[in-house]
């Protein structure tokens, strides 16, 4: 079974986080194991974001979603570093800014979707407006409570014009994050990611999986699915999630786009091109070292052996 038909919030159902088990890796043993599958996946995942932006007619928007430590920069590091940077970007949610708070909340996400041929990866999203906001009690119920709808009809219009939607919740245990809390306070490299929140926002665990049931359930739509990522080992979480970006990339249709140009008359001036060069290099007394460019290599072939993304 796909990791998409397996992982993802059917829209209408329910969901009991508590019965989704964290440390899930199914039939892949050990890291080691999985890596190439993984290196497999983010090679298409790369070679579609080239198509995508070549074709620029769609865009696609990927929303990680997760309490602390999950893994959400892992993933973007992991799992985004081989695509070309013109084309793809991140954008992280923090609390709203004067500005940003003094429109309404689905602003400053709009600001941030991806245009025609773009990837966008939102690192936290406006889905903290009825996550963070609900469990702090930063705006009233009937505030927060009316953003389902609105979120819907958003993603309905992004979607409508073009944008693939992809929302990933990484889900790990109490146990898992606490003991990356250690790795963060005894590895000096990464002291800097230590916060006050971490420890307060943990004490809140609970509410804050009550209020994520809500919002995978009530915004899990056909054309914005969320998927449900079993998070505890990284590499399982980084091959689940670039298996279901790849995958959904490839049914997108993605093609290159028709060339401009007539190709006989090109390779004609690009042979008369060749001819006046012999003919300098010549005059100069150098080596011809103009090279043969084989007329079937495109940039995809060319590139295909160059794509060994880094796993750490
Ligand atoms: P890490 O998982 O590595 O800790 P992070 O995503 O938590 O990374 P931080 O800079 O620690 O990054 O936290 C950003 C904070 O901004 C989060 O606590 C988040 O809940 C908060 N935030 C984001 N959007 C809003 C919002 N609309 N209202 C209030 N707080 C928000
Ligand atoms: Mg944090």
């Amino acid at each position: 079974m796909s990791y998409r038909k397996k992982f993802v919030v059917e829209p209408g159902g329910k969901i009991h986080l508590d019965k989704i088990d964290p440390s899930f890796t199914g039939k892949h043993e050990s890291h080691e194991k999985a890596l190439p599958i993984i290196q497999e996946q983010v090679a298409r995942m790369d070679k579609l974001q080239y198509l995508l932006y070549a074709d620029g007619d769609q865009s696609l928007l990927v929303v990680l979603q997760a309490l602390d430590a999950a893994g959400k920069d892992g993933v973007i590091r992991h799992l985004f570093s081989g695509m070309n940077p013109q084309g793809t970007s991140v954008f992280g949610f923090k609390q709203p800014s004067k500005d940003e708070a003094a429109h309404d909340f689905l602003w400053r996400a709009h600001l941030h979707t991806p245009g025609k041929g773009e990837v966008v990866i939102f690192n936290r999203s406006h889905y903290e407006d009825v996550l963070v906001v609900r469990v702090h009690k930063l705006a009233e119920k009937s505030v927060w409570s009316k953003r389902y709808d609105l979120i819907n009809d958003f993603e309905k219009m992004l979607a409508s014009n073009g944008t693939r939607i992809l929302k990933f919740f990484l889900h790990i245990s109490p146990d898992e994050q606490l003991a990356r809390f250690k790795q963060r306070l005894d590895d000096p490299a990464r002291n800097w990611k230590i916060t006050d929140a971490d420890y307060s926002e943990r004490e809140l665990w609970p509410k804050y999986i009550e209020a994520y049931e809500e919002a995978l359930e009530r915004t899990s739509t056909k054309i914005a699915p969320w998927y449900v990522i079993p998070a505890n080992h990284k590499w399982f979480r980084d091959l689940a999630i670039s298996e279901i970006i790849a995958d959904t990339l490839d049914e997108m249709g993605l093609k290159l786009p028709p060339t401009h140009v007539n190709m006989d008359e090109i390779r004609n001036k690009y042979h008369d091109a060749e001819q006046k060069q012999k003919k300098q290099t010549k005059q100069v007394g150098k080596i011809d070292k103009v090279s043969q460019v084989k007329p079937e290599s495109g940039y995809l072939l060319d590139c295909a052996s160059d794509w060994t993304p880094e796993e750490s």
